[in-house]
């Protein structure tokens, strides 16, 4: 039995703690699988699209006073009539500067490649340096204008859009005029992503230069640095998801060009391994070995309480709450064995309802049933912890009676006679029994058929008395 409740608990235990582990291991999978799904589906794409169009808002202004310039009369006719009055051109300069609130405002020429700029200055533009590539670049380029991004080192790298717009006229290019803005807003809330949610914003050109970033430990990466053989994936394709392992954090970085800048805005989001995930999965665990002891605990309450039921059915009857005849078995053997070693005295009685079969047929088999159990209660009454009382079969009774005498013996089913008369019970039986003390040399069977020939005889000499067994 122990055998079977130990394999058993092991059993449970298994398949309760696996059950925990996996169903821990599983749904953390599942969480941390739509984490990282959420991070790169809709954190990175969203906040790519917030700062695109916060983009083009505070760049719409800025080109649209360089296009105006490019159309100005004023700059045609400059341009066109040898460029004489220079004062006036910077102070057209000046004055556009000052309205719009731009950084600077600047003119180039093209056919002395001369910077005008906006507080007087003037300077040779050298075409070769990667400083003034830029222009260079406007002219290829087929749009009428290009973007260009210059961080001024004096205020804290701050990143200066310069709208460079082409004047044309009769098909010819005669020089390149804009304005430089601060993209103040934008750096807020480039800034604010990186603050709260820990994420890093920047542009990439299409050459794979680092224009502007909110990072500034950044500076000397270069794309290749960063990103590896992904950098030329990145600036070949219009939307690129990527997501990379490295030392015990995961980096998710969604990339997407904006054509209208011909820039990359790429939106980098850093996971350190989770503290919390594996936290939960202890606690989820701890929670698993509780609810398992908690589960093992009433099972085997459960187990107890039903074991002793079913020992209790086992050994004793039902009806007169006595031994059974299986269960005595074992006790004689041990009290015979016990008078025998110990040379202790041991009397048994035989006890047999008389006239039962009338009880039954006079008074049906419910009143019989509860007679045979008043008879028990009387008998176990009147033993006590002196012995054990067993049903033998239909009215017929055996009491053990160890460390007990004849003669004491003799007095108890006197006692049971007496108490059988006394009884308040509507239907009033008597008994007759036979007794016998145990002899040394005698066997179990020996013992028992002579207190049975001693209850035939008080049966054959009238009922309701004992009767002693001849000796063995
Ligand atoms: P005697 O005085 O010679 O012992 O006569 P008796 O009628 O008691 O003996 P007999 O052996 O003829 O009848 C015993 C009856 O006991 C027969 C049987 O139906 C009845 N009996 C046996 N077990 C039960 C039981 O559990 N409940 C009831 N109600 N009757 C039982
Ligand atoms: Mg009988
Ligand atoms: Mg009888």
């Amino acid at each position: 039995m122990t055998k079977t409740r130990y394999r058993y608990n092991l059993i449970l235990t298994i398949l309760l703690l696996t059950g925990f582990i996996f169903t821990s291991w599983f749904s953390l999978i599942i969480a941390k699988q739509s984490l990282f799904n959420g991070i790169e589906n809709d954190a990175l794409p969203l906040t790519s699209h917030l700062i695109h169009t916060d983009l083009q808002k505070q760049l719409q202004a800025p080109i649209i006073i360089s296009a105006q310039m490019a159309h100005n009369t004023f700059l045609h006719a400059w341009l066109i009539d040898n460029k004489e009055n220079k004062q006036l051109l910077f102070e057209y300069l000046r004055q556009t500067r000052r309205e719009f609130g731009a950084v600077t405002g600047f003119l180039v020429t093209s056919d002395d490649q001369k910077y005008y700029r906006y507080d007087g200055e003037t300077s040779d533009l050298d075409t070769q340096s990667t400083q003034d590539q830029w222009y260079q670049e406007t002219l290829e380029s087929p749009n009428p204008y290009t973007l260009n991004v210059d961080l001024d080192p004096r205020d804290d790298h701050q990143a200066v859009v310069f709208v460079n717009h082409k004047i044309q006229h009769k098909g010819q290019v005669l020089g390149v005029t804009g304005v430089g803005v601060k993209l103040d807003h934008l750096k807020r809330l480039i800034d604010k992503y990186q603050h709260t949610y820990d994420r890093k914003v920047y542009f990439i050109d299409h050459k794979g230069r680092l224009l502007f970033y909110n990072d500034s430990t950044f500076t000397d990466a270069t794309l290749t640095d960063k990103f590896g053989i992904h950098s030329t994936k990145l600036l070949n394709q219009n939307n690129y998801k990527l997501r990379l392992e490295q030392d015990k954090k995961t980096i998710f970085i969604n990339s997407r060009y904006l054509e209208q800048f011909g820039w990359y805005l790429v939106v980098e989001q850093t996971l350190t391994q989770d503290k919390s995930f594996s936290d939960t999965l202890y606690i989820n665990l701890f929670m698993g070995v509780v609810i398992t002891a908690v589960i093992l605990a009433s099972a085997q309450l459960t187990f107890n309480h039903y074991q002793k039921r079913l020992e209790k059915m086992a050994t004793f009857d039902k009806l007169t709450n006595t031994h059974n005849r299986q269960a005595f078995e074992p006790l004689l053997q041990k009290a015979l064995h016990k008078a025998r070693t110990q040379f202790t005295p041991l009397t048994m009685l035989i006890l047999d309802v008389d006239h039962f079969k009338q009880v039954n047929d006079e008074h049906g088999h419910l009143a019989g049933d509860k007679v045979l159990a008043q008879v028990a209660q009387v008998c176990k009454s009147v033993v006590k912890s002196r012995g054990v009382t067993c049903r033998w079969g239909g009215e017929e009774f055996v009491i053990l009676l160890p460390k007990t005498t004849l003669d004491n013996g003799y007095e108890l089913a006197q006692q049971i006679h007496d108490e059988l008369n006394k009884s308040p019970c509507e239907v009033k039986v008597t008994a007759s029994i036979g007794i016998a003390q145990y002899h040394v040399d005698e066997s179990e069977d020996g013992l028992l058929k002579r207190a049975d020939a001693a209850l035939y005889r008080a049966k054959s000499t009238g009922r309701n008395r004992t009767v002693l067994a001849e000796a063995a």
